[in-house]
């Protein structure tokens, strides 16, 4: 048996450790080498030494750094020339490269310029004892047949390889492990790529693989608008994202999202795919999903027939429409526990605190972006997050804005029933200027109170004058609002709110020919 097998793996680092896709690579590697030689991971970069350890608790053997100001970006035709020489120098028998979108260029490139061939997006690979040579498993004509490839004599034997169905080895603090610096005069190397800038990826994107929910689109949510959507569903429901092939390609989402036998495989207890077709290389990645709902418009989509939960219907009414469900249960969820912490004080499961830090993490907000969206300081979160302190109620009605949930969702189903009842008893009060209908029947006594206040346009206006102690928010539904504070007087368009002192001396004043409706929330002490 030989000993002398040299399988050399490309170190993809951009997004390490949230990108497992060289460290699944690496693992094959291990696998395919077993007893018989060694696996060595090639680390471009600069300032990458603790990678390369990683990588050695990963399974690579050996780990050649090169280690250079210039290769801190990644560019293709630097790192080409970079490894080819390398490659040329050493002389590895297998060359192995993840199927990201740059390792595909790259792959591509090194074997072209090194004259070899290269098996690309293989699932797996074997290692013939009896040949000594290199056998590729690789989906072909369509993905409905697997092609086995092998080689000609010419080596490294190069492949690139989909993580879809690639284990990952376990880390290992104690796995033993040579790093090599690899000294490269790169001062003159020229690139024809000029990096202009270049973006660390927000956290959008989780452990897909992790996820307990995940929310997927595919080519039937049409676009990018469309896709955000999806998006915005698994920010809400506190999932990750996943995408189909077509989705992927159409740059709608990063390649980090796919699912599929080319992609990621998926276990989470809840999976909602929407406008995806239930092609076999995507649901190969999914058949480890709890609750399967599929959104599709053809009633006869193949993915129905593994779906648990099918809507048929276009995903561009629908899935707006279930996110405006989802935000008013969401919310409704938020203003109970606001409530019920008012009135029965930290005795909750979850506090109204650790709901809203869940929300934020959920949205991939940090506490700077919450502060900036609801106009608080950064300080002020943190207490609420903490329980240090309980927002005023304007606060609520700030977090609605900057989820874009509608504040009417502060009424229950019950509650609607009962407005709806007490508006036939003459619920909704009238004067000779404005009307308002509480919002929260029954809660006369209680410190919050909301009411939908309307006034009628300028003509037969008579100002309404009134203080009273406590906090008062106010949302402009709709028309253009005067508020007279004190000596101060603010103009407010539709959609924008005002929060204040009610202690101070205040008048509405409807300044529009239209009708102004105005969603009123008081705090009382
Ligand atoms: C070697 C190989 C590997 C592959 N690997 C993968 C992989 O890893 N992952 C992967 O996903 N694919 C992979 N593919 C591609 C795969 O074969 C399918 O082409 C792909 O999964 C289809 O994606 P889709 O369901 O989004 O698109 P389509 O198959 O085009 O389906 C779109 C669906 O959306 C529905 N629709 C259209 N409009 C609407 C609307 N408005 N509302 C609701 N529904 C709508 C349609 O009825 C249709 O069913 C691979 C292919 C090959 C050859």
């Amino acid at each position: 048996m030989r000993k002398n097998l040299e399988i050399w793996v490309f170190g993809d680092h951009r997004n390490h450790p949230r990108d497992r896709l060289a460290l699944r690579v690496l693992s094959q590697a291990r696998v395919l080498c077993k007893d018989k030689g060694r696996v060595t991971a090639i680390l471009l970069g600069h300032g990458v030494e603790t990678i390369g350890k990683d990588y050695i608790a990963h399974g690579a053997q050996r780990v050649l750094v090169v280690d250079h100001p210039r290769l801190a970006l990644y560019r293709a035709d630097l790192f080409t020339t970079v490894i080819t020489d390398l490659i040329q120098e050493h002389r590895p028998e297998i060359f192995l490269v993840g199927a990201s979108e740059f390792g595909k260029e790259l792959g591509a490139r090194i074997a072209k310029r090194l004259g070899v061939g290269l098996s690309a997006e293989c699932v797996s690979l074997d290692w013939d004892e009896e040949k000594e040579s290199l056998i590729a498993s690789s989906p072909a004509f369509g993905g409905n047949f697997l092609a086995r490839i092998a080689w000609n004599e010419k080596k490294p034997y190069m492949a690139t390889l989909s993580s879809g169905t690639l284990p990952e080895r376990p880390y290992d603090d104690a796995a033993s492990g040579e790093i090599v610096r690899v000294e490269k005069n790169l001062e003159g190397a020229s690139s024809r790529l000029d990096v202009i800038s270049s973006v660390r990826e927000s956290n959008e994107t989780g452990r897909l693989e992790e996820a307990r929910i995940v929310v997927a689109g595919g080519r039937g949510v049409k676009n990018s608008e469309g896709f955000n959507h999806v998006r915005e569903l698994a920010a809400l429901l506190g999932g990750e994202v996943g995408a189909t092939r077509p989705a992927v390609d159409a740059h709608w989402t990063s390649h980090e999202q796919l699912i599929g036998q080319t992609g990621k495989s998926i276990k989470p207890g809840l999976l909602i795919t929407c406008g995806t077709s239930g092609a076999i290389q995507y649901t190969a990645a999914i058949g480890g999903a709890g609750t399967v709902v599929a959104v599709n418009r053809d009633p006869r989509a193949p993915i129905f027939r593994i779906a648990d939960y099918g809507i048929v219907g276009d995903c561009l009414s629908f899935l707006p429409a279930f996110i405006m469900e989802v935000k008013g249960h969401l919310f409704r969820e938020i203003t109970d526990l606001y409530r019920n912490q008012i009135r029965v004080g930290k005795d909750q499961k979850i506090s109204f605190g650790q709901r809203i830090k869940k929300l934020r993490d959920d949205h991939k907000m940090s506490v700077v972006d919450l502060a900036e969206k609801t106009g608080q300081p950064p300080e002020f979160i943190e207490q609420v997050e903490s329980d240090s302190l309980t927002p005023p109620v304007s606060f609520l009605l700030q977090l609605s804005q900057a989820l874009q949930i509608d504040p009417s969702n502060f009424l229950t189903e019950q509650e609607k029933m009962k407005i709806d009842g007490k508006r036939q008893e003459g619920f909704v009060k009238r004067t000779q200027n404005y009307s308002y209908r509480t919002l929260t029947p029954g809660a006369a006594d209680k410190h919050l109170r909301a009411f939908m206040v309307t006034i009628e346009p300028r003509e037969v206006h008579k100002m309404v004058e009134y203080k009273h102690p406590g906090e008062e928010f106010i949302f402009v539904y709709k028309g253009e609002l005067e508020l007279t504070l004190g000596s101060k007087v603010f103009h407010l368009n539709q959609g924008e709110t005002i929060h204040f002192d009610s202690e101070t001396r205040h008048k509405l004043r409807n300044i529009s020919d239209e009708k102004c409706e105005l969603i009123v929330t008081l705090y009382t002490p």
